[in-house]
């Protein structure tokens, strides 16, 4: 069996994932992926299992339909085919994380208020944040996971061009070109979200303009791996925060 690619991405992976559930980002559920550079129609992700648990020896390679391509023999997540579709889809992503992410849930919900960029770090959002709704494709009284390629490539057409979705009742897909960009975009999503939700219990608000949130991002996108020397050594040291 090759193993490749480099050792690095695996090892960002791994630490990518711990941190993630110390952000409280993944709980026992989620997941984080990222796309071989040296096989780009394959990608790297753990094995099914709890992504705080996560290390190298759980890292399995799978292609856009979902198999193994190294025969592990480790169970994949039945949700595999979000990140399938969406590198099949989208060849600027090299990075995913699908999480239920409880401060971000209500905004696939509402009926009254969607998610968006209400303070600066956050200006990946966009002008709008896709809500995939499982009903809208037929999918009724489903278990509301995505479980193949054709929910997979209706998400990842839902999804756009943009860096998040929210999946309806479900969690949020956050995409980003690098595994380090993917977990700061992630780990922002959840902020904006408890931002946004305690902006709305006082009343109105002021979100970002379009403008402001692509030039935030555009200064952010520099930004990230401030972040992940920080988020790396608190995993590193078995530190929560
Ligand atoms: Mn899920």
């Amino acid at each position: 069996m090759t193993e490749h690619p480099a050792p690095d991405l695996r090892r960002d992976l791994v630490t990518a994932s711990r941190i993630l559930f110390m952000k409280n980002i993944l709980d026992g559920f989620g997941h984080v992926s990222a796309r071989d550079p040296e096989d780009p129609e394959t990608f790297l992700i753990s094995r099914n299992m709890a992504p705080g648990l996560v290390s190298r020896a759980d890292i399995m390679r799978l292609d856009f339909d979902g198999n193994d391509v190294e025969n592990s023999g480790h169970r994949p997540f039945l949700e595999r085919f979000i990140h399938a579709s969406i590198y099949r889809h989208r060849s600027d992503v090299n990075a995913i994380v699908h999480s239920h992410t409880a401060s971000v849930l209500p905004f696939s919900i509402s009926k009254g208020s969607t998610l968006e960029p209400v303070m600066h770090m956050s200006g990946f959002l966009g002008a709008r944040v896709p809500v995939y709704e499982v009903r809208d494709h037929g999918h009724l009284g489903c278990d509301m996971l995505v479980r193949n390629s054709e929910m997979g490539d209706e998400l990842a057409r839902t999804l756009g061009d943009e860096a998040v979705i929210l999946m309806r009742g479900h969690g949020m897909t956050v995409v980003a070109p690098d595994v380090r960009l993917a977990v700061f975009r992630a780990v922002y999503t959840d902020v904006n979200a408890r931002v946004q939700t305690a902006a709305l219990s006082m009343g109105e608000y002021t979100a970002l303009t379009p403008g402001e949130a692509s030039a935030a991002d555009e200064t952010n996108s520099a930004q990230n791996l401030r972040t992940w020397a920080l988020w790396e050594t608190q995993v590193q040291n078995g530190c929560a925060d």
